[in-house]
């Protein structure tokens, strides 16, 4: 088994109130019930809860593997995002050095660093290894060894209301995270970074799970706002939102494998076809792709030739006109 923890420390207690830890995080937190550190600190935090310890000097938070990528960082204090999973050997840190104003973000996947970003941390000179810094730099962050805290000392299990709307940051950072990733060639080579969103993706992630739909933000149907903000006026009309059907919800594997604006879902797809296509049809994601880049092509260019060629391919995916 092995430790395998996830989590955020902060090197502020906040005065141990709860509506200043909101506003930092900016999270809306709901506790559970009160439990003692011990429970707290126990492997793997339970789907979409949290828990959180107020020291004298800081905060400590486990939270679900997953909620890594959500990357905080404080404005005003040192803190540090982390996951440790010793059953899949995969360590990451996001660690944010207020007073020496850096900041530096490491995944190790099996032995191997697949990704470092921003300045070193003292302890990598020094030869460390990933899972040896985190605990480093947790006990850094408390002021004290976490060892030392007692085990007894009263704790909260909580959780985030706004879950969906978390969920749906936590796809759209990781979206982003893949771009920033792919546009900075040091990074290593690109076949890394695929395994290793395969990594995180798989901690905990059910991709059948369900997020608010991006296109209408959970609506059932987009209006006039949502097609400025999908960037698709002169091509949309408000109406049913063709990305969920107006159901408001899509699973997670639909909205990492289309983006929310992509012009080939459109509400007159053959259902079979739309089907096969959310679920990960390789033809027709390309495809999707394709009728997308013609859209575009043609809202931004005026590019005719675009337009004819985006109607004519859409036309063999829908369902005729009567
Ligand atoms: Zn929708």
């Amino acid at each position: 088994m092995g430790l395998n923890i996830a989590g955020l420390v902060i090197t502020d207690n906040f005065e141990k109130n709860l509506k200043k830890l909101e506003d930092d995080l900016r999270w809306d937190i709901e506790i559970i019930e009160e439990i003692t550190f011990e429970d707290a600190s126990s492997n793997w935090t339970p789907k979409e809860e949290f828990t959180l310890l107020f020291t004298d000097k800081a905060t400590l938070i486990f939270y679900p593997h997953k909620w890594i990528t959500e990357c905080y960082s404080s404005v005003k204090v040192s803190s540090m995002s982390y996951a440790y999973s010793a059953t899949s050997m995969t360590f990451i840190i996001s660690y944010r050095n207020h007073e020496e104003n850096y900041g530096r973000y490491i995944i190790s996947s099996e032995g191997k660093t697949q990704l470092v970003q921003g300045n070193e941390i003292p302890y990598e000179k020094e030869g460390m290894q990933v899972d040896a810094i985190i605990l480093k730099l947790i006990d850094d962050l408390l002021g004290e060894p976490f060892d030392k805290i007692d085990r007894s000392v009263k704790a909260y299990r909580c959780k985030k209301l706004n879950v969906s709307t978390t969920r749906l940051d936590y796809i759209q950072r990781l979206e982003i995270e893949k771009n920033r990733m792919q546009l900075n060639p040091n990074n290593g080579e690109s076949g890394h970074t695929t395994n290793l969103f395969h990594t995180i993706e798989n901690l905990e992630l059910d991709d059948r799970e369900e997020v608010l739909c991006p296109r209408c933000l959970g609506k059932g149907y987009i209006d006039a706002e949502d097609i400025e903000r999908l960037n698709r006026k002169r091509a949309w009309e408000a109406g049913l939102c063709a990305y969920c059907m107006g159901k408001q919800k899509v699973s997670i594997k639909q909205s990492q494998i289309l983006k929310a604006n992509n012009g080939f879902l459109s509400s007159n797809l053959i259902p079979t076809v739309r089907e096969k296509l959310v679920d990960g049809d390789k033809e027709l994601l390309k495809t999707a792709q394709k009728v997308n880049e013609l859209l575009e092509n043609y809202l931004e260019n005026y590019n005719v030739d675009s337009l004819i060629q985006y109607v004519d391919t859409l036309e063999k995916y829908e369902v005729p006109d009567e």
